[in-house]
């Protein structure tokens, strides 16, 4: 596994972010936590990205997985329905990192201004079930891997380091 190469500083846990729970559907607004998380982004860190074990949505969606501002600072996953015992089955520790996993590099990657893919062996194929992130690999394609490496270096030389 190629990936991303870049250091990374684990932040203390936030409260829950009652700001954006929405009480009619008894789910949280994406969008409000990733302006949160937006504003809190330090100005050493390339990019930052929330896990939350919330359920979210966007109002066109029933649920979103994730949001990420695309080529931006951060991005948030959710990993409430990656879950096996979300859908009453034996929980999974091992599938649910994998799956976590891969939601990460997948809102990381459109922080990194990468767009969906059509290959199933590209982490940046989108995915809104659970069955589609298992079909997917952990991995971005050769086309979006050198597409991310080549924006990581150019954002790392912004930053001078
Ligand atoms: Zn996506
Ligand atoms: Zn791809």
């Amino acid at each position: 596994m190629d990936t991303i190469h870049i250091p990374v500083r684990v932040l203390p846990q936030r409260e829950s972010p009652v700001y954006a729970f929405d009480p009619d559907r008894k789910q949280y607004y994406s969008t409000k936590i990733l302006r949160f998380i937006v504003n809190s982004h330090g100005d050493d860190a390339l990019r930052t990205i929330g896990i939350t074990g919330v359920d979210l949505f966007i109002p066109i969606l029933t649920y979103v997985f994730g949001e990420a501002q695309l080529d931006g600072k951060a991005a948030i996953v959710s990993g409430a329905r990656l879950r096996q015992e979300y859908y009453g089955l034996k929980p999974d520790r091992r599938l649910y990192v994998e799956r976590l996993f891969k939601e990460v590099m997948h809102e990381l990657g459109h922080t990194f201004g990468l767009t969906h893919c059509e290959l199933d062996n590209c982490v940046m194929r989108l995915s809104n079930t659970v069955a589609g992130v298992d079909k997917k690999t952990a991995d971005f394609c050769r086309n979006h891997q050198d597409q991310l490496d080549k924006k990581i270096k150019e954002v790392e030389r912004a930053y001078g380091k």
